[in-house]
């Protein structure tokens, strides 16, 4: 270091840092020691064992909880939030014959996790321009550490019951990231703040996926199973994702917390309404090119352009949009992606009339992929029993 460690005023340089913040486009920005986060580990086996992992999060358990895993010697960890709208201007709206999917609000404007990488780097910069041979680890979203846990130790909010991270400022409407560092800022306070009494987002849930305050099997959690490639296999589930095509945004929606906050000073993150709100038909027919430019800006991308389609097709059904059955008909027929295929099943015994039951039949004779043929008989049955029963109630 140019400077040894004793020449440096700490806490002086973290004040400076605090006020240089918003220069770096970081709203809120906390410090805590890089001491393992112990009481986190027992937590996160209990997760496991219980099967309530998404499987997108670091497996190395230790290296979720030990900082110096990461960087070797760390003495404080550097926590910051950027705030992202939650209201869309002007939205279009949906209406029958054109109906509309939804993007959860983390996939409005650009990915967020090039803005936090961006507001790292000149984090990184700015303490470099100081403090030339500081070591730094930076993280967004897939880095070892939790960021919750980091956030709410660095003071930036407190863990809601409904397992986001609730800043005083902006609420939950925040993106998280952090940097370890070999620097000794002095810890920032927790926020004292907390939900109380309030269950409001756990009697929200659709699918009962948060179990307990603070607790989330993401195995149910409409934001995970938007983001799965498979055929979702539980009928219940697929007509709980709604019209969601990427995320879910439910439990921060309802909580009261939230009420009235909306800050959209960041350029990047401002969401184009035909992008977080598409028509669901076009979706269907999207070839990869068009996919990449119409959504390879934003972190709704990052499984590709299968899990949104499905997610359309999951939305038609559940809108029980007629004007649809063509469409997907001819998915039935002809995708060679067997979860399209499976699902289109789904989505018309959903909607269901006679174009819809011949194209299930004819299905029936062509279909190899065993989780597809099972959409396909249980949509099939679905739409011959109630024939049968209207053709029972229509003799009597
Ligand atoms: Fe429930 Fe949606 Fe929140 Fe997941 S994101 S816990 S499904 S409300
Ligand atoms: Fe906490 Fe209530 Fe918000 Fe849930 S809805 S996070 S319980 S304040």
């Amino acid at each position: 270091m140019s400077r040894t460690e004793h020449d440096i005023d700490w806490g002086k340089l973290k004040s400076e840092l605090k006020e240089a913040a918003p220069q770096l486009g970081i709203d809120k920005i906390g410090f805590a020691a890089a001491d393992p986060f112990t009481e986190l580990k027992g937590i996160l086996l209990k997760h496991r064992a219980k099967g309530f992992e998404s499987g997108f999060e670091e497996r190395d358990i230790e290296k979720r909880v030990d900082p110096s895993l990461t960087l070797a010697e760390p003495r404080s960890i550097v926590s910051i939030a950027v705030a992202y709208p939650s209201k869309l201007k002007d939205p279009p709206r949906s209406e029958p014959g054109a109906y509309r999917g939804m993007l959860s609000r983390s996939a409005w404007g650009t990915d967020y996790h090039h803005v936090l990488r961006n507001r790292l780097e000149r984090l990184a910069d700015w303490i470099h321009a100081r403090v030339p041979d500081a070591r730094l680890a930076s993280m967004v979203d897939t880095g070892a550490l939790v960021d919750r846990a980091v956030a709410e130790r660095a003071g930036i909010g407190w863990v809601g019951k409904n397992c986001s991270v609730i800043t005083p400022e902006f609420g939950s409407w925040v993106y998280l990231g952090e940097m370890i560092t070999n620097l000794p800022f002095p810890p920032d306070q927790p926020v004292l703040e907390s939900c109380g009494d309030c269950t409001i987002c756990i009697d929200a849930c659709p699918t009962d996926a948060l179990v307990g305050p603070g607790q989330l099997n993401a195995q149910r959690c409409v934001s995970y199973l938007t983001q799965t490639k498979g055929i979702i296999e539980d009928d219940k589930l697929k007509e709980k994702i709604g019209n969601r095509l990427y995320g879910c945004d439910t439990c921060q929606i309802v909580c009261p917390k939230n009420k009235g906050i909306h800050f959209d000073h960041h350029p990047e993150l401002q969401p184009d309404p035909e992008q977080v709100k598409p028509l669901l038909k076009p979706l269907l027919e999207m070839s990869n090119r068009e996919f990449k430019e119409r959504f390879g800006s934003s972190a709704a991308s990052w499984r590709g352009k299968k899990p949104i389609q499905r997610n359309a097709i999951l939305a038609l059904g559940n809108f029980r949009d007629a004007t649809a059955v063509p469409q997907l008909a001819e998915l039935l027929r002809r995708d060679e992606r067997p979860e399209i295929r499976g699902t289109a099943a789904w989505a018309l015994g959903r909607i269901g009339g006679e174009a819809a039951l011949e194209a299930l039949d004819a299905a029936r004779e062509h279909e190899r992929d065993d989780a597809a043929r099972r959409e396909v008989e249980k949509a099939r049955m679905k739409l011959r029993e109630r024939k049968d029963d209207h053709v029972g109630s229509a003799e009597v």
